[in-house]
């Protein structure tokens, strides 16, 4: 009998990851498991645990280039337990699968304004908090500021509440590796709906401008240097359309890697490489992968 017989979970085999990540790019997962509680979910770490199998939380993979051969085992905090979003006074209490889309949306129903920044992002709010996800125009914004507390399970199934004081959050990073995002409360404020959907537009505006659609990528390839914008060098270095195999630099946004069609994680990570080198060649900059390489 398998060790996932009876767990409290939908379960796929051999699920294809490229149905998974934002890029279309992954290696097949040898479980796929979605547990419906938390209990399920405790359950499926101490098994893994038991059976020494490694896994990998995934939130709507957007920020993912898995280069692995195979992933044994790949967990979604997508069921109806972990995807209730709640206002409450100035407060949203979200589960870590809920969509970002999801989030905004509740807060403007309920006139609580900050987290327009986020629109247009594909995210989850546990991927997005883990990665602190945000945005520097017009100015440098992001979401660990709205946290007032999470509630994470850590690697033996114990779950705990961190507070403020427990949390770090730095760029497009946190100190929460070790634990997986069962929920999150963010402290917003009451706004105008008017004004709350104004700002969703600029943002959804620019991003257009800027990104497109950006479709079939993971967002900024590469993390800003001090005071500057890595898109900026990367298109100054005249690389913007540069291809290798089905993997493109955006045309739109130079620090936008796209999948055309059939792009491989070597065709991704030798584009990324060539990048690098010509950004360090003509600016001595060393470019940081801000997408996460698995
Ligand atoms: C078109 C486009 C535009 C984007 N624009 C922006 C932007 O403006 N700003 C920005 O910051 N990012 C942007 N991104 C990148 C991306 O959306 C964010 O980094 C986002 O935070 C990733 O969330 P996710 O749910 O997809 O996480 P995933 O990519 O699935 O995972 C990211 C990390 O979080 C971990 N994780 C996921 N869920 C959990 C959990 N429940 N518990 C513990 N760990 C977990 C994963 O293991 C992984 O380490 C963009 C991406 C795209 C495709």
């Amino acid at each position: 009998m398998s060790w996932q017989n009876g767990l409290r979970a939908k379960i796929l085999f051999d699920e294809p990851l490229s149905k998974h990540t934002t890029l279309r790019v992954g290696p097949k997962a040898g479980l796929w498991i979605e547990p419906y509680d938390v209990q399920a979910l405790r359950n499926v770490l101490r098994k893994a645990q038991t059976n020494k199998k490694g896994y990998l939380v995934i939130g709507f993979g957007s920020k993912l280039l898995i280069k692995k051969k195979k992933i044994p085992l790949a967990i979604h905090l997508g069921s109806a337990n972990f995807t209730r979003c709640i206002a409450r006074g100035t407060d949203i209490i979200a589960g870590a699968g809920v969509a970002l889309p999801k989030l905004i949306r509740t807060a403007y129903e309920h006139n609580l304004g900050g987290l327009e920044f986020l629109s247009g992002i594909p995210a989850t709010v546990a991927g997005a908090v883990m990665l602190n996800a945000g945005v520097s125009w017009p100015k440098r914004i992001e979401l660990g500021s709205f946290v007032s507390w999470l509630k994470v399970m850590d690697k033996n199934g114990k779950v705990k509440t961190l507070g403020r004081k427990d949390l770090r959050f730095g760029y497009r990073s946190s100190n929460l590796k070790d634990y997986i995002i069962l929920g999150v409360k963010f402290r917003l404020g009451k706004r105008k709906k008017m004004f709350i959907k104004s700002r969703m537009q600029k943002f959804r505006n620019y991003r257009l401008k800027t990104q497109g659609s950006g479709s079939r990528s993971a967002g900024c390839i590469f993390k800003n240097p001090d005071a500057e914008s890595s898109g900026r060098l990367i298109d100054l270095c005249g690389l913007k359309g540069r291809r290798i195999g089905d993997a493109l630099i955006s045309r739109k946004h130079a620090n936008f890697i796209v999948n055309q069609g059939d792009a491989s994680p070597n065709d991704i990570l030798a584009l990324m490489r060539l990048t690098q080198e010509e950004v360090k060649k003509r600016f001595k900059v060393k470019l940081e992968p801000e997408i996460e390489v698995i």
